[in-house]
């Protein structure tokens, strides 16, 4: 049994004059114990709307989201209590996410308090095992957030959602506000706990150099929807959906002799007005006719059309279903 399994999830808005913007649709996804699934994709494409909508912080639209067997959909968000001792995030912005009025240790030790867990004294000890684990100094529980650096106060963020021993973790752009240098700290550091905690982590970002670094897996969306998913080498050495080959081709990677970047033409489209038939049709460079109105669905492609050994599921034309 997988520990989350997606099904059909999808999340739509109310849009301007009576639209409905489809944030997130129609997507299935898997996450084993301990493995890390990469969700990328442009900005807007859906990935944080994917993210709380699987942990119930936003109300998905429809769809099924088992976490061990039990489909959250079902749980009033009273019954939902239990299981968020499972389920943790943390956030693009480290500034904003932690109270400035409370001190580091309280913020940390705040889930234990929600949550009831352990004496006073117990959680005391637990917030000092959890500075040590994500690499703050002792003394850092008495301070303010204001008094460190971002990626010091990533490092709060991380050891706050660690701090009920969570299955799952959701990454949500968690290294995209900080400097380079430190991003590759902070991913260093939880890559590190997740093999030390066998933590399973939904790792989202609209940059590829990053997920694929931490990701076993990887899903590419566009538009709401997944268009690619496979093992991250598969996914990084062997990209089929051109969106997929778009993305890749705008990071430079050792090894790899540079190709000829594809440069995508237009903005994302707009979700509430998305284009018909293949969402990316729009800005395709293998655009063909069928794109303009059929929906290419989700599959394993035939084995004559990709490279031996291949298992990622792709969603475009080019590759007819198995
Ligand atoms: Fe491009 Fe057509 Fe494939 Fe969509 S289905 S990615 S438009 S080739
Ligand atoms: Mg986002």
């Amino acid at each position: 049994m997988s520990l989350l399994e997606l099904r059909h999830l999808s999340k739509t808005y109310p849009g301007q004059n009576g639209a409905v913007v489809q944030a997130v649709s129609d997507v299935s996804l898997t996450i084993e114990p301990g493995e890390v699934l990469g969700v990328v994709g442009e900005s807007g494409c859906g990935k944080s709307t994917l993210g709380r909508s699987l942990l119930r912080l936003i109300e998905p639209s429809g769809g099924e989201i088992l976490f061990e067997g039990e489909d959250l959909m079902g749980l009033s968000q009273r019954a939902m209590k239990p299981r968020r001792r499972d389920l943790q995030i943390i956030f693009q912005d480290p500034f904003g996410s932690l109270n400035p009025r409370h001190t580091v240790g309280g913020i940390i030790g705040e889930p234990l308090v929600v949550h009831g867990v352990g004496t006073r004294e117990e959680r005391a000890a637990r917030v000092a095992e959890l500075l040590k684990l994500v690499g703050l100094p002792e003394d850092a529980g008495k301070r303010y957030p204001h008094e460190f650096s971002g990626g010091q106060r990533q490092r709060i963020a991380i050891a706050r959602a660690l701090a009920l021993n969570p299955k799952l973790l959701v990454a949500d752009e968690a290294v995209s506000a900080l400097d380079v240098s430190i991003q590759s700290q902070i991913i260093n550091l939880i890559a590190d706990l997740q093999k030390r905690l066998n933590l399973s982590i939904l790792f989202i970002s609209h940059d590829l150099s990053v997920i694929r670094h931490v990701s076993d897996r990887i899903a590419v969306m566009y538009l709401g929807r997944i268009v690619e998913v496979g093992p991250a080498e598969e996914i990084m050495d062997a990209p089929k959906h051109p969106y997929t080959q778009a993305l890749l081709s705008a990071i430079p990677r050792p090894g790899v002799e540079r190709k000829q970047r594809i440069v995508l033409q237009g903005e994302l489209p707009d979700p509430a007005n998305p284009p018909s038939g293949c969402a990316f049709h729009t800005r395709c460079p293998k655009v063909m006719d069928i794109c303009h109105s059929v929906r290419p669905e989700l599959a394993r492609p035939q084995a004559s059309a990709v490279e031996a050994g291949s298992v990622s599921a792709v969603a475009c034309h080019l590759y007819p279903a198995a």
